[in-house]
């Protein structure tokens, strides 16, 4: 059976950033249905004054509480983190969500559909992958830039086997 997708958006998010983001993803992934969900106020709670950057593993626990029986995909504005790493594109736990954020993804719907195709990779069982693929890992801006922004046959393949 084919998971339900709520993507909820960070009120500071272009709208013309995620023009159209739910036939795109629908054209990848075999989701059942896309609730998208605009204007959202993100928790004070999750933001690190210090680091000025959100915590996205605090985010995605956010996330998950506002789309309980659904797989979760928040994107926002402001630069993120997680401890250990000095910024993150997105992260994702698997049957939980993903939180995605546009802070260096250069204003690019592309490279933001590129970055939220990876991040739901993960949510679908797949690691990083060496071969051209969009499940290569990223460690800076110029590396997720020249990633491929399609899965190999190899993930791909998972994929498509992937009950959920
Ligand atoms: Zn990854
Ligand atoms: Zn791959």
């Amino acid at each position: 059976m084919s998971p339900d997708l709520t993507i909820l958006v960070d009120s500071k998010v272009s709208p013309s950033l995620i023009k159209n983001i739910d036939q795109l993803l629908l054209e990848v992934f075999s989701f059942n249905n896309i609730v998208l969900v605009e204007s959202i106020l993100l928790p004070h709670s999750c933001w690190d004054k210090s680091r000025h950057q959100y915590n996205a593993s605090c985010l995605l626990s956010f996330a998950k509480s506002k789309a309980s029986n659904e797989i979760a995909a928040l994107i926002i504005a402001t630069d993120a983190y997680v401890p250990g790493l000095n910024f993150v594109f997105g992260v994702a736990a698997r049957d939980q969500g993903i939180v995605v954020s546009t802070f260096r993804l250069e204003n690019d719907p592309e490279f933001l559909l590129k970055e939220i195709t990876h991040e739901l990779g993960h949510i679908f069982g797949l690691t990083h992958c060496s071969l051209p693929c969009v499940m290569t890992f990223s460690n800076s801006v110029w590396e997720a830039r020249m990633k491929s922004n399609i899965f190999c046959e190899k993930c791909w393949d998972k994929i498509s086997q992937e009950k959920y």
